[in-house]
């Protein structure tokens, strides 16, 4: 069964009383859906709300009490070690321990204002997957490197810097997102032509590493408008979505477009 991925990206956004109100309506909204079990509804709080999202939305794995929602819940980052002396950072191990299931590495906010590396990201997958993680690892070109012709340079430096960190098998379970850099946050999506060329090229190399049924969504501007187009493609497994995750009814639509487009 091919696994399709609804993943939303709060960033540092929401108050603990809005964070609340959103994770409410989304749980209802998917627990009120038919979603097959073939898609996974992912949201990423920041993580300060994490624990309340895993609760309202899986249960209180302390307690061992599950909810009946399928909803799962990711953190926006993790540090690449175990634990020791990293003052503000989180291990995926306690995010494991709170229940969380996935966690998003190498986004390019992260790259950009934080110099994250392919090798440092790398690191983060490896340190997920000890933890049972699944990790969703973010790649994609800038506006300049798109204009110079480098996209498909760009994206397979990435990919092979990651298989050289953190080895093929890895890649085998992850989930890829691919966010052109110039499409997130900007209102500007690729178009599907665009995102279809450059998510086959990614297939191409993740399947040369053994790597061919590892889920690739993509991300940038993904509204409730563009997904239909965007999940008629036939290399893109869903969507990593920023700004339209946080209104409970765009991201149910992008859900709705979701099953229309994979239920089986
Ligand atoms: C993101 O940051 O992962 C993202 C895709 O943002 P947006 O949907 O707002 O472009």
């Amino acid at each position: 069964m091919k696994q399709r991925i609804i993943a939303g990206n709060w960033k540092m956004n929401t108050r603990r009383s809005e964070a609340m109100l959103l994770i409410e309506s989304i749980r209802h909204g998917v627990d009120a859906r038919q979603i097959p079990s073939s898609i996974d509804v992912v949201i990423c709080p920041p993580f300060l709300w994490l624990e309340n999202a895993i609760e309202a939305c899986m249960g209180n794995p302390a307690l061992h009490r599950s909810s009946r929602s399928t909803v799962r819940c990711g953190a926006q980052d993790c540090h690449h070690e175990a634990s020791g002396a990293y003052t503000g950072d989180v291990s995926a191990q306690m995010l494991a321990d709170i229940g969380c299931t996935d966690v998003i590495v190498g986004h390019s906010e992260r790259r950009l204002y934080h110099g994250e590396t392919n090798a440092l990201i790398a690191r983060k997958i490896l340190a997920a997957h000890a933890a049972g993680l699944r990790p969703i690892v973010c790649v994609g070109e800038s506006a300049h490197e798109r204009e110079h012709g480098a996209t498909r340079a760009v994206i397979t430096q990435q990919l092979d810097e990651l298989v050289t960190g953190a080895g093929s098998a890895a890649l085998n379970s992850c989930i890829v997102a691919y966010e052109p850099l110039w499409a997130i946050g900007t209102g500007v999506a690729a178009s599907p032509e665009q995102a279809q060329d450059v998510h086959a090229l990614i297939r191409e190399q993740l399947t040369a590493v053994g790597a061919a049924s590892t889920p690739l969504l993509y991300g940038g501007s993904v509204t409730a408008q563009n997904a239909p187009s965007l999940f008629a493609c036939p290399d893109i497994d869903g969507a990593l979505i920023g700004g339209a995750s946080l209104s409970a009814d765009s991201f149910l639509t992008i859900i709705d477009a979701a099953v229309s487009a994979w239920a089986e």
